[in-house]
């Protein structure tokens, strides 16, 4: 898929600021992804109500709370041991939170679930108020039995190719990274560089 866009490009374009090939790129990459859909419909439900409001430009609680959506946006890829790629099964600012799971309607913290095959990876992003950074909490474990975790695994976080930050899982399976928002974010789970033998 093509890479998301980001908030102030859905702005423009719910303002009817883009035209021709890109309005029709734009509009079609929304009907196919969960998360730019849920971003830009946010935004429209929030242009709708400040619509009366011409002169405050854009009220500084939606500039807040856009900027935390953005801070937050999901990983557009998580790879694991260089091969499969993990699916997202559940977004908690996308979807009702499960059953039995307290709802989390904050906008600076959101909740990711994926799925990779033998592993689920339970991802929990967390914008500090006043700063850029956001804190990754990660917990990997093993599908048929969640129970079970998968410790010392080696985690990458890039972007575009460049690493942002580096760390091991521990015994729970649990991995913490900080960093500063970027576009074309991908996770790596499994040593990177060189192939190991399966653990
Ligand atoms: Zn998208």
């Amino acid at each position: 898929m093509q890479r998301h866009y980001d908030i102030t490009e859905w702005l423009d374009h719910l303002r009817g600021f883009t035209a021709g090939d890109r309005k029709t790129a734009l509009d079609a990459h929304r009907r196919q992804c969960n998360a730019c859909d849920a971003t830009a419909d946010w935004l429209a439900r929030t242009l709708a109500d400040t619509a009366g409001e011409r002169n405050t430009v854009v009220p500084e609680q939606v500039l807040h709370n856009a900027r935390a959506i953005f801070a937050l946006r999901a990983l557009d890829q998580i790879q694991v041991r260089r091969g499969l790629l993990a699916s997202l099964v559940f977004d908690s600012f996308t979807q009702p939170a499960l059953q039995g799971v307290r709802s989390e309607q904050r906008l600076d913290v959101r909740h990711l679930l994926y799925d990779a095959g033998a592993y689920a990876i339970d991802v929990r992003l967390e914008h500090e108020r006043g700063t850029p950074a956001v804190t990754m909490i990660g917990q990997i474990h093993h599908a048929a039995d969640s129970g079970r975790h998968v410790a010392h695994m080696p985690v990458t976080l890039t972007s575009n190719e460049s690493v942002l930050a580096q760390t091991v899982s521990n015994q729970f399976g649990e991995f913490t990274l900080k960093y500063t928002p970027q576009s074309g974010l991908g996770l790596h789970l499994g040593a990177q560089d060189q192939a190991q033998p399966e653990s």
